[in-house]
């Protein structure tokens, strides 16, 4: 049977490091995958038989020599991680054109293109795809035009991928994080930001990378070996809370 491989974007730093570490730890070999060339060598260099994949997500050339690399050197894949993401917030007016098109690069193109190249590795392993949405995919909320349409997308790109590669055994789920402290997230939310945040959700907290990692590793794991096509929020109970929760509570 050999070892499983997982392939992780997004891996040097915040969820996807995380996601690497918890995969190891529980018998994967891992693929970091990210742009970051630095960041990315010193977080492999912490994670026993982690190896390394230094290209952009978003863009399709580089994503076929990581394949092409992958294919070459480990001749398999047994779950991919859509994770590289990129935020980027703003209201409509002042949305720029190549502001979108930043963030629909990185977070909508470059999941379609890394698990397109994924599928015959996939197919022949019936494994599985976890893309990383957010919680702003599922509710609307102010300046998250591109971030919040990219993840919306991204969802339903999950479900598109589930409808179609079930024949060949392989599935798709997503994961919606609520928020987490990382770098992503601290460049965007502010201390009101994050006042509001603890208020709105049930668990008064924001979540950690490595319980985001946990929905995560079950997906990609024979214990989800019947789900697909699912989007499961690990949010704190974001999603489950409507406008005006806080003033109703108290
Ligand atoms: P992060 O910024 O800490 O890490 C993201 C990593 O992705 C970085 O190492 C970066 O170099 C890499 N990356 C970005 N664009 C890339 C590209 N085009 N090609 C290759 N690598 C690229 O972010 P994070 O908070 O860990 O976010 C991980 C995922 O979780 C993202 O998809 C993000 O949208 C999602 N998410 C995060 C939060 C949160 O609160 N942190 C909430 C919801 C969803």
């Amino acid at each position: 049977m050999g070892q499983k491989v997982a392939v992780i974007t997004g891996a040097a730093r915040g969820i996807g490091l995380a996601t690497a570490r918890l995969m190891q730890a529980e018998g994967w070999q891992v693929g970091m995958w990210d742009r970051d060339r630095p960041a990315l060598m010193a977080a492999v260099a912490g994670i026993p038989d982690a190896f390394a994949l230094p290209y952009d997500v978003s863009d399709p050339d580089e994503v076929a020599r990581a394949f092409a690399d992958l294919r070459s050197t480990k001749g398999r894949l047994d779950a991919l991680v859509n994770n590289a993401g990129v935020a980027e917030f703003g209201p409509i007016e002042e949305t720029g054109f190549d502001m979108w098109r930043r963030v629909m690069a990185t977070n909508l193109d470059g999941v379609f293109l890394c698990s397109q190249a994924a599928i015959p590795l996939l197919r022949a392993s019936r494994g599985a795809i976890v893309n990383i949405a957010s919680i702003s995919g599922l509710r609307a909320s102010t300046l998250r035009v591109a971030y919040g349409t990219s993840k919306a997308a991204v969802m339903q790109l999950t479900m598109q991928q589930a409808a179609e590669l079930g024949e060949y055994g392989i599935r798709a789920n997503c994961v919606a994080p609520g928020p987490v402290r990382t770098k992503l997230a601290m460049a965007v939310h502010t201390q009101e930001i994050i006042d509001a945040y603890h208020d709105a959700l049930p668990l008064n907290r924001y979540g950690s990378e490595a319980e985001i990692a946990e929905a995560i590793g079950f997906l990609c794991s024979e214990k989800a070996s019947f789900i697909t096509g699912q989007v499961l929020a690990a949010d704190g109970g974001f999603q489950s809370t409507g406008v005006g929760l806080p003033a109703l509570r108290r």
